[in-house]
């Protein structure tokens, strides 16, 4: 694969039939990274991962060359919970999404901050820092790096500002968090990052609270529902309210190069979803394009310049 600009790009895989069968249909549609649930993502329950699982998804993944894999978290552990008995389940299933990522060596755990019901914001975010702190105790995590994932804020949800994120992150410092930015989560949220002014606003934003550097991940959505509706709805890239300009602006952001592309759009029908990898291809693709056509001129200039002190 020419190396793209950012050079890694995927999307959430179905493990239908086996974890391993993410990694073949990622490598089907040529991606090189990818993220999946490592369980049912709606159940408190998981059936244990038996060795000979980890060890397909372990073959399978240096055949596919698979270079980034990113784990999501289940949905219903809510780390930010107020309530005790939710808070240990939450804790519970937490450090066994983190037992179960360094099985398989993923490289990135992304899960939500969670949601402060009946507790203020700045609650939450303590709460939600408590119970990473207290749900990795005495694990080593290895290569393995948490994500926190800023969200649209639905309910009472935390992480929707950057803030949240910021203060989780300082709170937690022997755990080395990074961020998932999630475009239409960050949407939704109230960044209104469709045109250039806002984007570079936002961008300035995330950076001050967290270090653009610190987000290895960027979830790829275009967002169905309207700007600060704080309602959480993927949308096909360039179908949704945020649009093919500024998608096209965030892929191709020099700031976020250095992220795995991760698309979590709907999956039906087929050919929407697969031109959404052909889009998010295109962009990244004609930055190189760009990219190379700029350096040659700069050489081109910079040749005839030498030419000209020659004569
Ligand atoms: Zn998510
Ligand atoms: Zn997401």
């Amino acid at each position: 694969m020419n190396q793209s600009f950012p050079s890694r790009f995927g999307f959430h895989a179905p493990i239908a039939g086996g974890l391993h069968n993410a990694l073949i249909k990622s490598h089907e549609l040529q991606c090189n990274a990818v993220q999946i649930f490592s369980r049912n993502p709606r159940g408190w329950t998981a059936k244990p991962l038996i060795d000979e699982e980890v060890a397909r998804f372990q073959t399978t993944r240096a055949e596919t060359n698979i270079a980034t894999v990113v784990i999501h978290a289940c949905y219903l552990a809510n780390l930010a919970a107020a309530d005790f008995v939710i808070r240990e389940k939450s804790r519970l299933a937490f450090r066994e999404e983190v037992e179960r990522a360094l099985k398989l060596e993923a490289d990135y755990l992304v899960v939500h901050p969670g949601s402060a019901k009946g507790a203020c914001a700045a609650d939450g975010v303590r709460t939600c820092a408590e119970t990473l702190r207290a749900a990795c105790r005495d694990l080593e995590l290895k290569n393995l790096r948490i994500l926190i994932e800023n969200t649209a804020g639905q309910g009472e949800c935390i992480g929707h500002r950057f803030e949240h994120l910021r203060d989780i992150i300082a709170l937690c410092p022997k755990l080395n968090l990074g961020v998932c930015f999630d475009t239409a989560h960050a949407f939704a949220a109230g960044y209104d990052l469709r045109e250039e002014d806002g984007f570079h606003a936002m961008l300035e934003q995330l950076d001050l609270c967290v270090s653009t550097s610190n987000i290895p991940v960027v979830h790829f959505n275009d967002s169905k529902t309207a700007f600060a509706s704080r309602v959480d709805r993927h949308a096909n890239i360039g179908t949704g309210e945020i649009g093919d300009a500024a998608m096209r602006r965030i892929a191709t952001s020099a700031k976020l190069k250095h992220a795995a592309f991760l698309l979590e759009t709907p999956h039906e029908p087929h050919e929407d979803f697969v031109r959404d990898i052909a889009v998010l291809r295109s962009f990244i693709e004609r930055t190189e394009a760009q990219r190379s056509r700029a350096l040659r001129s700069l050489n081109g200039i910079k040749t005839s310049s030498a030419n000209n002190l020659k004569h």
